[in-house]
């Protein structure tokens, strides 16, 4: 079931007043920010984007609302080939990632064509597969413009 996007900020608020935080300025301004943002984002670029909302925000504050809302299942935690990490709104149901290693963007797809490879990694390696996490990197049309 999904849920309509106009509500998500809320819902995320909600869950994270059920976990025993206090819904603040602060963590309103993260949620909208995260819920609205089609790339993903690191800690500090959040933390200056979601200035603008609220200036009092303080960095801690964010570290520690990412924290909870990765532990909620809310957004996801993407690595980049740079080894930092950035954080974006969870899939729903099974998709797979494409992210752009320049500005960040993220598109997800459905579909793969893992059954040959499953077979074959399987065959090798003795596993019983059940599941897999699929992500994509490259440069977003955007970006391949102004290289
Ligand atoms: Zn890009
Ligand atoms: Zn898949």
């Amino acid at each position: 079931m999904e849920h309509s996007a106009s509500d998500l900020p809320s819902q995320w608020l909600q869950a994270l007043q059920n976990d025993g935080c206090r819904i603040t300025h602060a963590r309103r301004a993260i949620v909208n920010l995260l819920i609205q943002s089609d790339r993903a984002l690191g800690p500090i670029e959040i933390y200056d984007l979601a200035r603008k909302e609220y200036s009092a925000l303080g960095l801690v504050t964010v570290y520690r609302t990412l924290e909870k809302l990765e532990e909620l299942g809310l957004i996801q935690r993407v690595h980049m080939p740079d080894g930092c990490h950035r954080y974006l709104k969870s899939a729903q149901g099974h998709e797979h990632l494409l992210l752009c290693t320049k500005c960040g963007k993220t598109v997800t797809f459905r579909g793969d064509d893992l059954n040959q490879l499953n077979l074959n990694v399987s065959q090798k390696t003795g596993f019983v597969i059940h599941d897999h996490w699929l992500q994509l990197f490259g440069l977003c049309p955007k970006c391949q413009g102004n290289t």
